[in-house]
């Protein structure tokens, strides 16, 4: 069956065909700049990248652009609408109402609706999506798969915050976690691929993008996760500040004479490597400004490492122990020298890296001596292979 995956965002919306067969990708592309103007970049498999601007005041322009280039008789990869079967949809928040994926039905769509205060940036775009779809494909099944899911096996003692308990009874303010279809994906890959069993097994994934996190995978189910009510908990990332006193939002406010809305930005966007460096949210940036000496730069790169440390060890105290550390994403698969540098940390796990194996890139491969006690390994991810999965297996 050929799936089609949608990651819709507010402006912008990535698509890729999959042969859930042969999972091959046939094409993928994105929309950008919709409401505003409107872009499209479509790729096939065996063809030319083509850009080209076309009006998408709305999702619903930009999904039947996608459909024509998919179907176009020269460069698309299918004939006709009915040769994809089914669409998966990536959902931001799930809330505590989705601990799985699920056929998109009026009672699911309210539903998503429903977790809209939770992440109101994503949730309502997502939306749009999954109407447009529906508008332009009537009859072939969609499916939800929510960034949140795979986080709602977390026991209580891992979700709760130390806040009056009013607030997640009346609100559900509790800790959630994103990223869960690559945590997911990438904690089954490592088992099988090490040939472990799934279930019992304790992994650490350390998803690290633009977006970074980190969870512990314990026999298969996620018990913690960095990422809390919203993807600003935990690490530092490119341009977010992760995990800080709280109490800094009322100090900078009064200094810079910002509004909830002015911290939140800056801890957002104005934060991070990007903030403490002053160079860039990009690490193959912060790489090199650092090799010229840039201290700050360097500085940026030192307190990320030792932030993913710390978070490994108390996952590790989480789980009693670990026998596997996963690195994925952006940074993870590629940056060899960041992993290095985190790894530096743990000595004490009995851990040790092949070098010449870490020098290696876009493969999965064991990055860990024989002899290390925990295997450290490099597992690309794959969130749209995860949805097209997903999405087979519900329709
Ligand atoms: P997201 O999906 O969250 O946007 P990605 O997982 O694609 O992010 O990761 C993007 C980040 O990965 C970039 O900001 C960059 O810092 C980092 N990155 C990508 N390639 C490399 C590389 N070769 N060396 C170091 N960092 C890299």
């Amino acid at each position: 069956m050929n799936v089609l995956v949608i990651n819709c965002g507010s402006s912008s919306l990535k698509f890729q065909l999959i042969n859930s067969d042969t999972e091959a990708v046939l094409a993928k592309g994105l929309c950008e700049r919709i409401g505003i103007d409107g872009r499209l970049t479509y790729q096939p498999a065996d063809g030319e990248k083509a850009v080209s601007d076309k009006a998408m005041p709305s999702h619903t322009e930009a999904i039947q652009f996608v459909i024509d280039a998919l179907t176009d008789k020269e460069t698309g990869v299918v004939k006709e609408l009915s040769e994809i079967g089914a669409v998966g949809h990536r959902v931001v928040h799930g809330g505590e109402k989705f601990s799985q994926s699920v056929v998109v039905t009026p009672e699911v769509k309210k539903a998503i609706e429903e977790c809209n205060d939770l992440a109101p940036l994503h949730n309502p775009a997502n939306l749009i999506g999954i109407d447009a779809c529906e508008s332009l494909m009537p009859g072939t099944p969609m499916v939800a798969v929510f960034d949140t899911a795979f986080h709602q096996t977390m026991p209580e003692k891992a979700y709760t915050y130390g806040l009056p308990y009013e607030y997640y009874e009346k609100y559900k303010v509790r800790r959630y976690g994103f990223h869960g279809t690559s945590h997911s994906f990438v904690s089954k890959r490592t088992a099988e691929f090490l040939g472990k069993p799934y279930d019992a097994t304790k992994t650490i994934v350390c998803h690290l993008g633009n977006g970074s996190s980190i969870s512990a995978v314990l026999n298969g189910k996620s018990v913690d996760t960095s990422m809390g009510l919203t993807p600003l908990e935990g690490l530092v990332m490119g341009t977010r500040s992760g995990d800080m006193d709280p109490a800094i939002m009322e100090f900078i406010a009064k200094k810079e004479n910002l509004d909830i809305a002015g911290v939140m930005n800056v801890l957002n966007k104005k934060s991070g490597v990007e903030g403490i460096s002053g160079v860039s949210s990009d690490f193959r940036d912060l790489a090199s400004a650092a090799g010229e000496g840039n201290k700050r730069a360097e500085l940026a790169l030192e307190v990320f490492a030792y932030r993913v440390a710390k978070y490994v060890g108390s996952y590790v105290a989480a789980m009693n122990g670990v026998d596997n550390i996963a690195f994925t994403a952006g940074i993870g698969e590629n940056d060899c020298g960041m992993r290095t540098k985190i790894c530096s940390y743990l000595g004490y796990l009995g851990i040790a890296i092949d070098e010449e194996a870490n020098g290696k890139r876009g493969e999965e491969i064991v990055i860990s001596t024989p002899d290390s006690k925990v295997t450290v390994l490099v597992i690309p991810t794959n969130e749209e292979l995860a949805i097209a999965r997903e999405t087979v297996a519900l329709v």
